[in-house]
């Protein structure tokens, strides 16, 4: 009996001491853990920087992006011209400009009156699809060509002023190019203030007005339109 005793005290304590080991396997295993979470988490602490900045003025259409959808980054300034014509449309300014010998149309974007295309319609060159270099603003340089994004309102505004739509399609525009190429409103400008050489866009044109009201977009509440 004490022998039978004794069989049973020690295989209770070995099934004690398993129990144990197993615990203390269990409580190594779980000192051991803590390292393992933080493994999932290194990839989402460094993904941040890596993803793209959120444009500053996120307004727009959904056209007005490339077709790539990708926007360069080689634009820095924007340069607005009139077409110096009452009437006419991306498709008249390209044909024009193809049988003055260039590839196409110089412009990015085009701005209608209601003559050729509609009041304050805002036409995509093929240039700003391919992020193009511009053919619109000539200087010794070229830099206004390779970095500038060229805007046409139909119109002479020597003459006559934008109507309200061009000019509120304007300042959507423009705000979202600025937004999303995050160029400085002091870098919206106009072609004869680059060249000095040009009436375009003709004194009725209004660009302290389009400065200001870029700043103002800025203020809650008054986002472009
Ligand atoms: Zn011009």
């Amino acid at each position: 009996m004490k022998f039978t005793e004794f069989r049973r005290a020690a295989l209770s304590l070995g099934i004690i001491s398993i129990g144990l080991a197993g615990c203390q396997k269990k409580q190594q295993v779980q000192t051991q853990r803590p390292p393992a979470p933080n493994r999932p988490r290194e990839p989402i602490a460094q993904a941040p920087p890596q993803s793209p900045p959120t444009p500053r003025r996120p307004t727009g259409q959904p056209d007005w992006f490339p077709r790539s959808g990708k926007i360069s980054s080689r634009w820095t300034t924007i340069v607005v011209h009139h077409s110096a014509t009452p009437t006419g449309n991306a498709r008249t300014f390209d044909k024009g400009h193809r049988d003055k010998g260039w590839d196409e149309l110089g412009y990015h974007f085009v701005i209608g009156n209601g003559s050729s295309s509609g009041d304050g319609q805002v036409e995509v060159g093929s240039r700003w699809h391919t992020q193009k270099h511009g053919a619109h603003c000539k200087t010794p340089d070229n830099y206004y060509n390779d970095h500038g994004i060229g805007i046409c309102l139909v119109g002479d505004f020597t003459r006559t002023r934008p109507t309200q739509r061009q000019l509120a399609s304007l300042q959507r525009l423009v705000a979202f190019l600025t937004g999303q190429c995050n160029i400085p409103d002091y870098k919206v400008t106009t072609h004869g203030l680059v060249t000095r050489k040009t009436l375009c866009p003709g004194r009725n044109f209004p660009i302290a007005w389009l400065r200001r009201s870029l700043a103002l977009s800025d203020s809650p509440g008054m986002q472009p339109q």
